[in-house]
């Protein structure tokens, strides 16, 4: 089923829909039937054309029609005001194999039969739209609840459901893990042959790192570990880790400080892409 451009504008009447485009927009592109030839395009020229002039677009934008504010901002240098551009809009689901979630819509603008941008749909999960918009908006607060479970929901969906990604499997751990059970006192873990799946935590290691495990401070590390001692990106891995339902996470405080020339060697044998390995935060 094809949506009205009220459903995905996300008004709930065709009288809203007006108040955010100009009424040359709404009886023009957002009228059901050229929008339906919009959304229903798939090849790259394809979709809803129609001409208009640049001073009418100006216009409309100055009086707060939403879309032609936005072909203004998309118009280039090169399209001389006098012009009569014909304006081809279409949406389809990305081409571009990397955008996530997979078959997210893009919205295509051409001007003059020549590609001008793209640009990606989103909305809100309880906007009537979502029932036709797969992508939803970008979580900006990345230490929220919400992000950490859709995070989750990703890796969930990876590990179950893709056939090419490789599962983790239980096998044996680093020599030296954090247990993360209780993020505000995790503890160190010497393994000793312990069978599980940790998290391991990839990061340019700065100049010092004072709270390396060293022979003075392993048997506190061992009963506990001062939370407020470690840096935040620690902090938050451990957080990670404990919120993804697992124990153990791997990262530089695991190590036991020699020379920091070692360390890094023993840092990139042990990253170099073990199946116990559940999951890799950078
Ligand atoms: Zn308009
Ligand atoms: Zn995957």
């Amino acid at each position: 089923m094809v949506p009205t451009s009220a459903t995905l504008i996300g008004n709930a009447t065709e009288r809203q829909t007006i108040a955010t485009v100009c009424q040359t927009c709404t009886t023009g592109l957002f009228s059901r039937d050229s929008f339906s030839k919009a959304w229903s395009s798939r090849s790259l020229y394809d979709g809803f054309s129609y001409h208009t002039t640049w001073e009418q677009i100006c216009a409309s934008s100055s009086q707060g029609c939403s879309w032609c504010s936005l072909l203004l901002a998309s118009k280039d240098d090169t399209m001389v005001r006098e012009d009569l551009p014909q304006i081809t809009v279409g949406i389809s689901p990305s081409r571009n194999k990397g955008a996530t979630p997979y078959g997210v819509q893009v919205l295509k603008l051409m001007f003059n039969n020549i590609p001008n941008s793209t640009f990606y749909i989103y909305t809100i999960a309880n906007n009537p739209a979502s029932d036709y918009i797969i992508a939803r908006d970008i979580l900006l607060k990345v230490s929220s609840p919400t992000t950490c479970n859709l995070a989750f929901e990703c890796m969930n969906e990876c590990i179950l459901h893709h056939k090419h990604c490789p599962k983790p499997q239980h096998g044996d751990l680093p020599t030296r893990v954090i247990d993360c059970s209780d993020p505000k006192g995790p503890t160190l873990v010497i393994t000793g042959g312990l069978k599980d799946l940790y998290v391991a935590l990839s990061y340019v290691w700065g100049e010092s790192q004072p709270n390396c495990t060293t022979t003075q401070n392993l048997s506190s590390y061992l009963k506990k570990i001062n939370a407020d001692l470690l840096p935040q990106t620690t902090k938050d891995a451990i957080t990670t880790t404990c919120a993804y339902g697992l124990r153990y996470l791997w990262e530089i405080l695991s190590v036991f400080y020699r020379t920091r020339a070692q360390t890094r060697i023993a840092r990139s044998r042990r990253c170099a892409g073990s199946s116990e390995m559940h999951t890799s935060l950078s």
